[in-house]
């Protein structure tokens, strides 16, 4: 990139970068776009909530990080309550689900004592919010650039809407073979997406795309990829498990599914860089093989909705109902719908599971094992 003038908007930034060296692959846009370290989308602000761009489980209701509570719990147990263990959250946010995931769990003796929190956490205005949110807890934390630095000991990792944020790359295919989307300048000297001259290596087209038809667009993503590799290293070489929830698709297929969305609503993913939160959907197969690839056990992915029922949201919503009054209860009911409810996150967003291979099968599938064996 050029030398940045301060005085420029991510988006002159970018269009200068592109007369310079060319059109950007889509990937190195969405990183510009969302990691910038001056103009990054997540680097400057906090975009969650109704006065945000976009609203996450944790920040719809405290029953979504208590229930991964109880399963860090289980799992800690099913783990053999390795003391110390390291509790890592992936792109925590506002700490929010870190916060209502460590009440519940304070419930378990010994899992505050054992417990070590680490936060993986790239933003620095997000990182003094998970600071103020997690202070109460009295648990000493540790905030991480990536896992690199984590301790060689047994860990959990969890990770809400994280792997959505890691970039991705998109190629099409033409009459004459496979090209690379890129973000190049039209004729009026605008951002334009548009194809790479020169056709992709064969070896990049994933098989499952090969047969395509001419405007067919598939789409992938090496930096999760090598981020899933990593994080399959650390629970193979050290022990322990994650639970990674994430909305996508759960079979490879071909389509765009780059989206940018501003004050809850869905723009052109070329509106405002940096201005903007741009995720796609996640390949859950890709992971899956990946983290099969490093030698884990792999459960999932299911969806939200049978997660959340196997982990016991209905009799967390009729514990937390208890107390309130009627105005309480309907607002708590109305959360739980959000969460579960087909037409809203319950089927589009997945869980998925890895566990070094030696664990025995966490919740809530041996509970489903065991039923399915009766
Ligand atoms: N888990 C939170 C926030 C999801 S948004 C929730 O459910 O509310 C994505 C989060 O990942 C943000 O905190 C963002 O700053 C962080 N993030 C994005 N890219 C990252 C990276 N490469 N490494 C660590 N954190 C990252």
């Amino acid at each position: 990139m050029p030398q940045p003038d301060s005085q420029q908007t991510l988006e002159q930034q970018i269009i200068e970068t592109i007369r310079q060296d060319g059109p950007l692959p889509l990937d190195r846009y969405m990183n510009l776009c969302l990691a910038h370290p001056e103009h990054g989308y997540y680097m400057s602000r906090d975009p969650f909530g109704r006065g945000g761009d976009f609203t996450t489980a944790p920040e719809i209701s405290q029953m979504f990080g208590e229930l991964i509570g109880i399963w860090c719990v289980s799992s800690w147990q099913t783990l053999q309550a390795p003391d110390p263990f390291h509790l890592v959250e992936l792109g925590p946010g506002r700490g929010t689900l870190m916060a209502d995931l460590l009440r519940a769990a304070k419930v378990m003796p010994g899992f505050h004592d054992s417990v070590r929190v680490h936060m993986v956490e790239t933003s620095p205005v997000l990182r003094a919010l998970q600071e103020k949110t997690l202070a109460a807890t009295g648990l000493s934390t540790t905030w991480h650039h990536d896992i690199s630095s984590l301790p060689q000991e047994p860990t959990i990792f969890i990770g809400n809407e994280f792997f959505d944020a890691l970039p991705v790359q998109q190629i099409q295919k033409s009459e004459a073979g496979w090209h690379e989307r890129v973000v190049g300048l039209g004729e009026d000297a605008k951002l334009q997406v548009g194809l790479a001259s020169d056709r992709v290596p064969e070896a990049i087209v994933p098989d499952w795309a090969r047969d395509g038809e001419a405007g067919d667009i598939t789409e992938f993503s090496p930096a999760r990829a090598d981020y899933a590799m990593h994080l399959a290293k650390h629970v193979a070489e050290c022990g322990g498990a994650m639970l990674l929830i994430d909305y996508g698709h759960t079979r490879p297929g071909t389509g765009d599914t780059l989206q940018a969305v501003s004050q809850h609503n869905p723009v052109d993913i070329l509106h405002e860089p940096g201005e903007c939160d741009l995720t796609a959907h996640v390949d859950f197969a890709a992971l899956e093989a990946c983290f099969k690839d490093a030698g884990l056990a792999t459960y999932g992915p299911v969806t939200q909705s049978r997660f959340l029922a196997g982990m016991g949201i209905a009799e967390r919503m009729e514990m937390l109902t208890k107390r309130g009054g009627a105005r309480e209860r309907m607002k708590i009911a109305e959360a739980a719908r959000r969460l579960v409810a087909g037409t809203e996150m319950g089927h589009l967003f997945k869980v998925l599971i890895a566990t070094h291979k030696d664990m025995p099968a966490p919740q809530p599938f041996a509970q489903m094992e065991k039923e399915a064996k009766r």
